[in-house]
């Protein structure tokens, strides 16, 4: 049996619930596809606080509340940065997902459980085979949103490369507790990346961490952009946190996509979030890129101009990521780059300016040149 809508949304992730949002809010007929909707992604889960109030979602996903952000440097200095003007809530991504998933069933969107395999077709209308219940079924839409994440089916399908990724390894670690989100840097665990330490809503176990947060529950992880041993690199990082990597833990590997400036939709085909590669460089923050991206290809589609979609994200955007993939490159070029960039983010007005432009995602080309001008000499 043929379903027939205005636009199919393959992905229920973060980028494609809030297209599914936008679009039903604005009257559109929509239909999400998750290919399961109790999936808990494999994400640190940091959003900060500007971001939700921005997108107008409500706190109520379980989520821990971090009001600074530690870096510790190769060789091994710690610095704490207080934020100020916001937080970092951490939330568990399964309780958030179906959130934003929910809000967009509020709003008109049919979410369905269903998985995406290919293109029947893609003339002036699309069809997709998709299995809903274990049952294929073909869903006719004038536009898809591909927000399939990482690994994306709609991209391969339309013959689409991969794109460049950072192979990231994690865990829970049971009885670590950390009052920050902690950045390591250091050529030892994280070649050209970083390792990080974020506290963690116990989800996984029967009593919330959020309610019971002195056993101690974080989230722990080394990305690695080159080099054969990912868990070579992993294990170093929990010897160096003196944690035992035991048997029972369970280690999940995951691709963070490496922002390539490119590519916005084919046809009426629109790539979203990770499947569009918007994650930030250098921070691989990614959630709020997502959503936002979610947002502006529904704008497209409302206005009924696609190229209104490349429009607003560069608008938005695009210096903000250009700068981020320079700093980058020259302070996770290796461990010298990265003591330096630790001396830079111990002056205040550098931390003050920093922690700014990450809560203030409008924040101005003006503010973006400022900031330029304090890593100014560095950036030859
Ligand atoms: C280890 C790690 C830590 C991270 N930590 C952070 C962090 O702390 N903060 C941050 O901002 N970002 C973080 N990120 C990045 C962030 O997780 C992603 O950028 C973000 O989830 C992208 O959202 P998305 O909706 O584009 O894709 P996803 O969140 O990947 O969602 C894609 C959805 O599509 C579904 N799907 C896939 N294929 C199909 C199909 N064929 N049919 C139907 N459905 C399908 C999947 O089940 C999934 O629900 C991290 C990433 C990793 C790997």
């Amino acid at each position: 049996m043929v379903m027939r809508t205005q636009v199919l949304v393959v992905g229920g992730g973060p980028a494609g619930a809030t297209a599914a949002r936008r679009l039903a809010g604005a009257g559109i007929e929509v239909i999400l596809v998750e290919k399961d909707l109790r999936h808990r992604k494999a994400c640190g889960g940091g959003i900060a606080s500007t971001a939700l109030e921005e997108l107008e979602i409500p706190r109520k996903a379980p989520h821990r509340t971090v009001n600074k952000i530690r870096f510790v440097s190769p060789s091994g200095r710690k610095l704490d940065i207080p934020l100020e003007g916001g937080e970092i809530l951490v939330v568990d991504r399964m309780a958030f997902d179906s959130l934003l998933r929910s809000l967009a069933g509020e709003s008109g969107a049919q979410v369905l459980e269903g998985e995406f395999s290919e293109f029947q077709s893609r003339e002036s209308k699309l069809k997709s085979r998709v299995l809903i219940n274990g049952e294929p079924r073909i869903i006719e839409s004038d536009y898809l949103i591909a927000s399939d994440g990482v690994n994306s089916r709609v991209r391969s399908s339309i013959g689409l490369k991969s794109p460049g990724c950072v192979f990231t390894l994690s865990c829970s670690v049971e009885g670590l507790e950390s009052d920050a989100c902690e950045f390591w840097f250091g050529s030892e665990h994280a070649p050209s990346s970083y390792s990080w330490v974020f506290p963690k809503v116990g989800m996984d176990s029967h009593v919330p961490q959020a309610l019971s947060p002195s056993v101690g529950l974080s989230s722990v992880g080394t990305g690695i952009t080159y080099g054969s041993d990912a868990r070579l690199f992993f294990e170093r990082f929990l010897k160096r946190l003196n944690v035992n990597a035991s048997g029972e833990m369970t280690v999940r590997g995951y691709k963070v996509p490496l922002w390539k400036n490119g590519i916005y939709n084919a046809g009426k085909i629109l790539f979203v979030g990770d499947s569009a590669t918007q994650v930030m460089p250098f921070t691989y923050e990614g959630i709020y890129y997502a959503m936002k991206s979610g947002e502006f290809a529904a704008e497209a589609i409302i206005n009924n101009r696609l190229s209104l979609y490349r429009k607003l994200w560069r608008r938005r955007f695009l210096s903000r990521f250009m700068l981020m993939r320079t700093l980058e490159s020259v302070f996770l070029r290796n461990d010298a780059g990265a003591e330096k960039l630790f001396d830079m983010f111990g002056r205040p007005d550098v931390q003050e300016a920093s922690m700014r432009l990450w809560l203030r995602k409008d924040a101005s080309r003006g503010s973006l040149l400022s900031y330029i001008n304090l890593f100014r000499k560095f950036l030859h």
